[in-house]
C-alpha cells in the first residue's frame, strides 16, 4: 500500500487529495468487516485496509447483547444446521434467499468454535461447554452468548485477532462515494474526519460492511450516527441493486419519552428489554385498559414481537396513546426487591431518570430495530458490480420478512468468511483506477464535497435529517397503507429540495457528517417507501392496513435499482427453493416458540 499527494486540475476547483493504493478495501470495522479481513489475512492476502467512521473497536456490533446463533446442540443435541435454516425461513415468512440462509446456518457451529478458540468469553455450562439459550423464536436452544455483552465481546475478539495478524486499520474515515463504471468497482472516495482531508482509495475490490438502515426512523434502537443506510446508499449509487427494503423490524418496547426534555431525549427508542414483559409486565393504554386482551387474549403481552408492536401502534393510532406517543408498561404489582433482582439494569436506568418501576409504569412504544433489506449479493456476498461486495447488515437475503434474534451476528461472520474465500484467490495488486473514472467520478465528487463544506443555506442539517426520520415513522412505520405511503413519497420529494439548500459546517464538523448522511438516507428512505407501496400484502414485519393478509402470489422479492436517467426502478423475482435437507427439516414441522429477550 502506498499513499501519495495528488493534485488535479479540472474545470472545477478540485481540492488536493491523498491517494491510497490497496488490494482490498473493507469499508466497515464491525464484526462483518473484521471477519472478512481476518479471512483474507489467513489466506495470505496482507494488502488489506479496514476502515471505519469511528475509532477502532467502536462499531455498532458492540451494542448487540442477546447472542449469536449456531446449531452447536449444547443442550439440544437433536438440533442441526438444517433446522436452524428452517426456523430462519419460517420466521422470515419464506421471503429469505434459502441459499444464503444455508450459507450462514451450515457454517455457524464452526464459526462459534473459532470465536471460542480466539478467546471470546462465551457464557458456559457447568461442564465448560459454550452455553446456549432460547432467543426470540426458536425450536431449540441455539443462541450462544457472552453474558449480556455478546456483541462487545465478539468485536473485541475479532479486533484482537486482526491485530495479531497485523491487519492495517484506519479510523475516522468516512466513505462518501464508490468508484465504479457500474460494471466494475475501482475503489472509493471519502475524507478523513479528523483532518478534513479528502482521500481516494484505489483498489480492485471493495467490501461494504457498513451496517444497516434502521436509524432512518425517528424512534430507533441504533446510535443516531450509525445505521443511516450508508452501505445500501453507496452500493445503490454505484449501480448495485437493493432488495426487501420494505421489511423493517420494529421492536415493541422502546422508550417513549418527551423529546423536548434534554434529560430524556437521548433515551428515545432505546430498548426496554422484553424481559420486563417476561417477568409479568402489563401493557395499558392511556384509558387504563389492558388492551392486549383485544389483540391476543391467550398470549397477552407475551405474544410475538410483531403482534405486540402492531397492537401498541394501533392503540396510539386510534388515540389511546400517551402524550409521548406510547402506552404504559407496568410492573408496579411486583415488589421492588423482585424487580431489582430480576431486572437490575432496567430498574437502575429508570431510577436514574426519576421513575420507580415498583410504584409507577414506564412509557413504551415500538422502535425501529433492524432493516432486513439491503444490497443484493450472490452466495459469496458479491454484487452485480464486479469487485464490489456487501456483507453483514448491509446485505439482503438472509432474514426475509422478519429477522430471527441472534441471526444477524451470525450473518456477519459467516459472510465475512465466504467473501474472504472468494476474494483471496483473485487478488492481484490494487489495479489502477482508470483516469476516466478519476476525472468523471472522483474529482467532481471531491469538488462537490469542498463546495458543500461551510456552505450557506436556508435549512439546518439536523432539521432535514430529523424530518426524514419523522416522515419515515409517520408514513412507513408499523401500520402502512397506500395513501400514507404515497404521501410519504411526496413529502420526501419536498425534503430532497430542502436537502439541496442546507447550511453545512466544515468537513470536520458533525454537521458535515450528518449532511452526508442525509444524502445516504434519501434513496434508502425512498426504496423503503416504494417497496412498501408495491407490496400489496402483509407479511412478517410489513403490515398493510389495506391488504391485511399474506398473499401467496407475493412470495417474491422486490428489487430496486437506480435508473439510467435519475429515478428508481423496481422489479420482482420469485424466491428460490430450499435444499432437500432444509425442506425435510421444514416438513418435520418444528414449532417456533417465542421467548422474551432483547
Ligand atoms: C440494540 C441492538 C441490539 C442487538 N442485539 C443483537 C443480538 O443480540 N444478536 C444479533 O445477532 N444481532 C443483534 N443486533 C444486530 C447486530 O448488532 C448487527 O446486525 C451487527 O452487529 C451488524 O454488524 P456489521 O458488522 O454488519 O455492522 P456494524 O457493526 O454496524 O459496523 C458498521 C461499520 O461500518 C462503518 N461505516 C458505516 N458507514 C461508513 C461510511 N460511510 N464510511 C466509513 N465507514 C462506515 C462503521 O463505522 C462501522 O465500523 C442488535 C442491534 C441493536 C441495534
Amino acid at each position: 500500500m502506498h499513499s501519495s499527494e495528488t493534485s488535479a486540475a479540472a474545470e472545477r476547483d478540485v481540492p488536493a487529495y491523498d491517494r491510497v493504493d490497496v488490494s482490498v478495501l473493507v469499508v466497515g470495522a464491525g464484526a462483518a468487516g473484521a471477519r472478512t479481513a481476518i479471512e483474507l489475512a489467513e489466506r495470505g492476502v496482507d494488502d488489506v485496509l479496514v476502515l471505519g467512521k469511528r475509532s477502532h473497536g467502536d462499531a455498532h456490533t458492540t451494542w448487540a447483547r442477546g447472542g449469536i446463533n449456531g446449531a452447536l446442540g449444547t443442550h439440544d443435541p437433536e438440533d442441526s444446521w438444517a433446522i436452524h435454516a428452517a426456523d430462519t425461513l419460517n420466521e422470515g415468512h419464506f421471503i429469505n434467499d434459502p441459499q444464503k440462509v444455508e450459507a450462514v446456518t451450515k457454517q455457524m457451529p464452526a464459526r462459534l468454535r473459532e470465536l471460542d478458540d480466539w478467546g471470546m468469553d462465551f457464557s458456559r455450562t457447568d461442564d465448560g461447554e459454550i452455553d446456549q439459550r432460547f432467543f426470540g423464536a426458536q425450536s431449540f436452544r441455539r443462541t450462544a452468548f457472552a453474558g449480556d455483552h455478546t456483541g462487545e465481546s465478539m468485536l473485541k475478539t475479532l479486533v484482537s485477532r486482526a491485530q495479531e495478524l497485523e491487519i492495517p486499520y484506519r479510523e475516522n474515515v468516512m466513505i462518501t462515494k464508490l468508484l465504479s463504471d457500474e460494471d466494475q468497482a475501482y475503489g472509493a472516495v471519502g475524507f478523513d474526519m479528523d483532518s478534513g482531508d479528502p482521500v481516494l482509495f484505489n483498489t480492485e475490490t471493495v467490501v461494504l460492511a457498513a451496517g444497516g438502515y434502521a436509524a432512518i426512523y425517528n424512534r430507533h434502537t441504533s446510535r443516531d450516527d450509525e445505521n443511516n443506510g450508508d452501505g445500501a446508499a453507496l452500493a445503490y449509487d454505484a449501480g448495485a441493486e437493493l432488495m426487501d427494503m420494505e421489511f423493517v423490524q420494529f421492536h415493541p418496547t422502546g422508550m417513549a419519552v418527551d423529546e423536548s426534555d434534554p434529560e430524556w431525549e437521548p433515551w428515545s427508542g432505546r430498548l426496554v428489554t422484553e424481559a420486563v414483559r417476561g417477568e409479568g409486565g402489563r401493557l395499558y393504554n392511556a384509558d387504563g385498559e389492558r388492551f392486549m386482551k383485544r389483540y391476543s387474549p391467550d398470549q397477552m403481552e407475551l405474544d410475538a414481537r410483531d403482534v405486540v408492536a402492531r397492537a401498541i401502534a394501533q392503540e396510539v393510532a386510534e388515540g389511546r396513546g400517551t402524550d409521548n406517543g406510547g402506552v404504559y408498561l407496568d410492573l408496579s404489582h411486583k415488589d421492588r426487591s423482585f424487580i431489582r433482582e430480576r431486572l437490575p439494569r432496567m430498574y437502575e436506568r429508570f431510577d436514574d431518570l426519576g421513575v420507580d418501576m415498583s410504584t409507577e409504569p414506564v412509557e413504551v412504544a415500538p422502535t425501529s430495530h433492524y432493516g432486513m433489506g439491503g444490497v443484493v449479493v450472490d452466495e459469496y456476498g458479491e454484487t452485480s458490480v464486479d469487485g464490489l461486495f456487501a456483507i453483514g447488515e448491509t446485505m439482503a437475503g438472509v432474514h426475509g420478512a422478519n429477522r430471527l434474534g441472534g441471526n444477524s451476528l451470525a450473518e456477519t461472520v459467516a459472510f465475512g468468511v465466504v467473501a474472504g474465500e472468494r476474494i483471496a484467490p483473485r487478488v492481484d495488486g490494487p489495479g489502477t483506477v482508470p483516469e476516466s473514472v478519476v476525472a468523471s467520478v472522483a474529482e467532481p465528487h471531491f469538488a462537490d464535497l469542498a463546495e458543500m463544506a461551510g456552505r450557506d443555506g436556508d435549512y439546518e442539517v439536523m432539521d432535514v435529517f430529523t424530518e426524514i426520520q419523522d416522515l419515515m415513522w409517520e408514513h412507513a412505520g408499523i401500520l402502512r397503507d397506500e395513501e400514507s405511503l404515497q404521501a410519504g413519497l411526496d413529502r420526501l420529494d419536498e425534503v430532497r429540495e430542502r436537502a439541496a439548500n442546507m447550511a453545512v459546517g466544515p468537513m470536520t464538523s458533525d454537521s458535515f457528517e450528518f449532511a452526508i448522511d442525509v444524502g445516504f438516507m434519501l434513496p434508502v428512505a425512498e426504496s423503503v417507501l416504494r417497496g412498501a407501496l408495491q407490496r400489496t400484502e402483509s407479511r412478517g414485519a410489513h403490515y398493510r392496513r389495506d391488504y391485511t393478509e399474506k398473499d401467496t402470489d407475493w412470495q417474491r422479492n422486490i428489487y430496486v435499482e437506480r435508473a439510467d436517467v435519475g429515478g428508481m426502478t423496481s422489479h420482482t423475482e420469485q424466491v428460490g427453493s430450499p435444499s432437500p435437507a432444509v425442506q425435510d427439516a421444514l416438513d418435520e414441522g418444528h414449532e417456533l416458540d417465542y421467548h422474551q429477550l432483547e
